[in-house]
C-alpha cells in the first residue's frame, strides 16, 4: 500500500509506510511475540501490557486508522481479535477491543491496531 505517507497524512505524527514500526514488525525487521496470524492480519503482544492479556491485532497492509480499512479487512481484524480472545482464554470472562484513533483518541502508532485487553476486570470510563 502506498496511500499513506508523511506528506498526505491526516495525522501529524504518521511516519508513513517507509518508516512504520508495525510495518517493520510485519516484515520481521523488529522482533515481536506473535500470538497468531492470518494471510491479512498479525497479532502480537504489546511491549508495555496494560492488562494480563494485551495483544495488538493489525492488518499486515499499512493503513493509518480504523476508518481507512475497507469493511472486509476491518472484519478480518475483528475476527482475529476474537480468535485471540478465545486462545487467551478470556472469551467467556470478557475482554475489551480498542482502536485508539488520532490525537484525542491517544493513538501513538499510526498503523491501525486493535488492542485486545483482558484477564482482569477493566474499569470504565477510560481516562
Ligand atoms: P496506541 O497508543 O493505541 O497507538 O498503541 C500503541 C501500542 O503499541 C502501545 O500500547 C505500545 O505499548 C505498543 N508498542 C509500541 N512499540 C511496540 C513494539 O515494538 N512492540 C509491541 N508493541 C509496541
Amino acid at each position: 500500500a502506498t496511500e499513506s505517507n508523511g506528506t498526505n497524512s491526516r495525522y501529524q505524527y504518521d511516519a508513513g509506510v517507509t518508516d512504520c514500526l508495525f510495518c517493520r514488525i510485519v516484515a520481521g525487521e523488529i522482533p515481536a511475540t506473535v500470538v497468531t496470524e492470518t494471510d491479512t492480519t498479525l497479532a502480537f503482544r504489546d511491549i508495555d501490557p496494560k492488562a494480563p492479556t494485551h495483544v495488538l491485532v493489525i492488518p499486515k497492509e499499512h493503513h493509518q486508522a480504523v476508518g481507512d480499512l475497507d469493511p472486509a479487512l476491518a472484519g478480518q481484524v475483528l475476527a482475529t481479535a476474537h480468535q485471540v480472545a478465545k486462545s487467551e482464554g478470556i472469551d467467556s470472562s470478557g475482554y475489551r477491543l480498542v482502536f485508539n484513533t488520532g490525537r484525542d483518541g491517544g493513538q501513538t502508532v499510526f498503523h491501525v491496531h486493535c488492542h485486545v485487553l483482558g484477564g482482569r476486570a477493566l474499569t470504565w470510563p477510560p481516562g
